[in-house]
Formats: C-alpha cells, structure tokens, sequence
C-alpha cells in the first residue's frame, strides 16, 4: 500500500489513468474493509451511473462516484485510496437518495476517507480544517468582514454557535481527541514542515 502524499507523483498518475484490470493489484480486503466501515451493501454496485448523474461535483470536476464504486468492488485500494477526487464529494448525499440498489455511496465514500486517513493520505487542506474546528469549533471560523454584514442585516455579529458559546468548545475538543484527529493533522503538516 502506497503512502504518496504527493499527488503530482507522475508514476500515480499514470496508474490513475490506467483503465485495464489487473488481478495483482486487487485487495479482496478492501471492498470488506468500506461495507464495515459503510454499513452499506457497496457490492451491489451494478454501475448504472445513476450516482454519478445526480452529483453535483461530476459536471465541475473530475470526480465521478461511480469510478469509485467500481474500485471498491474490484478491491482497487490503492488506486481509489490515492485519487486526490476522493475528496471532492460535498457529502449532500443525493446518489444516496437516487441509487435504485439502495446503496450509500455517500458513505463508500466516507469509508474510503476514513482508510485513506489511517495511511495519511489526507489533503493538507482538509488538515487544516481540523485544526481550526479544534480551535474555534468551525471549519470557517467568523470573521470582521462577516460580523459586519451580520450586523448590517440587524443579526448579532457572532451566530449562536461556539461562537457565542465557547463553554462547548472543550466537548468538541474531548470528541476529536478521542480520534486524535487534531494530533494527527499536527503531525502530518509537522513532518511536511507546516
Ligand atoms: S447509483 Fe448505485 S448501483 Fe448505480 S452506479 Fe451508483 S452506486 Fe452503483
Ligand atoms: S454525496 Fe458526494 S458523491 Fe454523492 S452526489 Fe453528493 S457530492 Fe456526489
């Protein structure tokens, strides 16, 4: 299992591009490993591509959900674990509503993060994101430019979030650290010289 965090690598990139099947590079641990973590029955997958009609992303990106089915069920790991698309799902669970096998492929999706977490293979972005929900309980925190368009619309400059009740931060702080989702994305952005 490849680590690579560098996803201009050209060797992934040609592997991303690679449409063949081969059976060595098949996991049959990993169509397991995303039903566990899923909860959904993702080797019922029949690609009818209804999942990927639906998607918002797919006419604005690369992305297609229906690719990433598809490696699930051929136990394509790395090549699905490695795709930086894997993180271009918004999670509005439309293909979830719509499949017509009554698969999540929101949560194949979340399952697929998950394993690729466990490897660091994370958008640094996303990392990011981690550190400011730890600090201030939001991945955008407010800021003046917002506080005044609030107050301007009659609203009170913070909204009533962490914001205003900051007494919920350390319960926010108790569930990340119980992840360790904060200590890994210091750790991460820490060796990358962050
Ligand atoms: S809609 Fe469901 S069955 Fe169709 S390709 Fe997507 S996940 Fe597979
Ligand atoms: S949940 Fe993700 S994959 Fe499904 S339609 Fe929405 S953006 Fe696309």
């Amino acid at each position: 299992m490849a680590t690579e965090k560098n996803y201009g690598n050209p060797e992934l990139e040609n592997k991303l591009r690679d449409r063949y099947f081969y059976t060595t590079d098949s996991n049959p641990e990993f169509l397991a490993d995303v039903k566990k973590i899923s909860r959904t029955i993702a080797h019922m997958c029949y690609q009818c591509g209804t999942c990927t009609g639906s998607c918002p992303s797919a006419p604005r990106s690369s992305y297609r959900i229906r690719l990433f089915m598809r490696r699930g069920v051929l136990g394509l790991e790395q090549e699905a674990l490695n795709d930086p698309d894997l993180w271009l799902c918004t999670t509005c669970y439309s293909c979830t509503d719509r499949c017509p096998r009554d698969i999540a492929p929101t949560d194949v999706i979340m399952a697929m993060r998950n394993l690729a977490f466990k490897y660091d293979i994370v958008p640094r972005n996303f990392l990011k994101t981690v550190q400011l929900i730890y600090t201030t309980g939001h991945g955008v925190p407010n800021n003046d430019v917002n506080r005044a368009a609030r107050e301007k619309l009659g609203l009170t400059a913070d909204p009533p979030t962490t914001h205003s009740y900051p007494e919920f931060m350390p319960g926010i702080q108790k569930i990340m650290d119980h992840y360790k989702m904060k200590e890994n994305a210091d750790r991460i952005l820490a060796e990358e010289g962050q």
